[in-house]
């Protein structure tokens, strides 16, 4: 395989690797769209002015059921860049599907992932770069000063201060659109809903290797935000999803026993003080029946934890999952294992 170096003039040299006289793919850009006809075109030259190789890219638009004319827009732009690529959903599926469509269509080494409203700014490219080449397999931006309303900023720090210590993935700014990949990291975590606020603490939670660099962010000039007050309650929940997933995901039954022994131990307690009390008498009836509430909710609250061990042990069959494994020496079969390198990330199953 050959290569190619090139400076992006900015003093990153990269190397873009030919083969058969084609240029590859190097890095691919993820941009969910919904409604922003109005900056498409500016972010796609601002994109290809900011890359060490305009020609090793590719810019994957993904459409998420726009009502505006963004996908006549993303259409034209194919026409015109041969790296422009676009992907349209029937309706409006939201941001984590509209990345994971792009994450399963990118071919690059590295994968960026950014708003298409331009509050994201590509001159930080090189930058992120820089930053994987240091060996980290995510890079997220941190909007260090962020042109955003304080209703937004104020809850949006408390978020992010408790996401980091749900998830043991500290950043100051977990859900800035503006991330950088290694193509691991893309291929292996899985969004839906509206995980794309957790992404680095999902990959944090597979052994990925996170970090953040400040980025410049610009006021919206154009169209206005899809997400309102609600993004934090939502932003809440899912981290709690993700504060369960870390330490349970494996062994739910371990978390729901927790509380069932919690339930049983109160149940049991009132349950014997309803029976030292006198059975016939009306505040040792009420005590019994309320312990035996109490001894039900605990049942039912094991038996869902075994109904969750099923589905954790249906997955595993299915995905045939093994011990993540360091390194191998001799004959292996490395191709039916998941490998972390050296560094600590996973190498994507081959
Ligand atoms: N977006 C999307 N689907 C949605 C909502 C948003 O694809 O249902 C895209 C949107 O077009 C933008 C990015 O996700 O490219 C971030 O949205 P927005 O700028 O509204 O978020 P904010 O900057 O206000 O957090
Ligand atoms: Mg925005």
């Amino acid at each position: 395989m050959k290569t190619k170096n090139r400076s992006n003039g900015e003093g990153h040299s990269y190397e873009t690797p030919v083969r058969n006289g084609i240029r590859q793919v190097e890095l691919s850009f993820v941009i969910p769209v919904y409604n922003e006809e109005e900056t498409l075109d500016e972010l796609t030259s601002r994109i290809l002015e900011h890359v060490p190789d305009p020609e090793a890219i590719e810019i994957i638009f993904i459409d998420d059921g726009s009502t505006d004319d963004s996908w006549m827009v993303i259409e034209a732009l194919a026409d015109v860049h041969e790296v422009v690529r676009g992907i349209k959903f029937r309706g409006n599926r939201g941001k984590a599907a509209g990345l994971q469509a792009g994450f399963d269509a990118a071919v690059g080494n590295i994968v960026f992932t950014m708003d298409a409203d331009l509050q994201d700014d590509p001159q930080e490219i090189p930058r992120f770069l820089d930053k994987i080449e240091d060996g980290y397999d995510l890079v997220s931006g941190w909007k260090k000063v962020r042109h955003d309303p304080w209703h937004k900023v104020l809850p949006s720090r408390i978020f992010n201060r408790m996401l980091s210590y749900c998830s043991g993935v500290h950043l100051h700014d977990h859900n800035c659109g503006f991330k950088c990949y290694r193509s691991e990291v893309t291929k292996t975590v899985k969004l839906y809903g509206e995980l794309h606020r957790m992404v680095p603490s999902l990959a944090g939670m597979e052994g990925f290797r996170v970090s953040e660099i400040p980025v410049q962010h610009h006021a919206r000039q154009h169209g206005k935000s899809k997400y309102g007050i609600e993004r934090f309650i939502r932003g809440f929940s899912d981290m709690l999803t993700i504060g369960f997933l870390r330490k349970y995901k494996e062994r739910p039954s371990h978390f729901a026993n927790t509380w069932a022994a919690g339930y049983m131990s109160i149940g049991s307690v009132l349950v014997l003080t309803g029976v030292i009390c006198g059975a016939a008498l009306v505040k040792g009836l009420v005590l019994i029946l309320t312990g035996l509430v109490f001894l039900a909710i605990a049942a039912v609250t094991t038996t869902s934890g075994l109904f969750c061990e099923l589905l954790v042990r249906k997955n595993v069959e299915v995905q045939a999952a093994l011990p993540e494994i360091a390194q191998t020496v001799g004959d292996v079969n490395a191709l039916t294992l998941p490998m972390t390198d050296v560094r600590g990330g996973r190498t994507a199953k081959v």
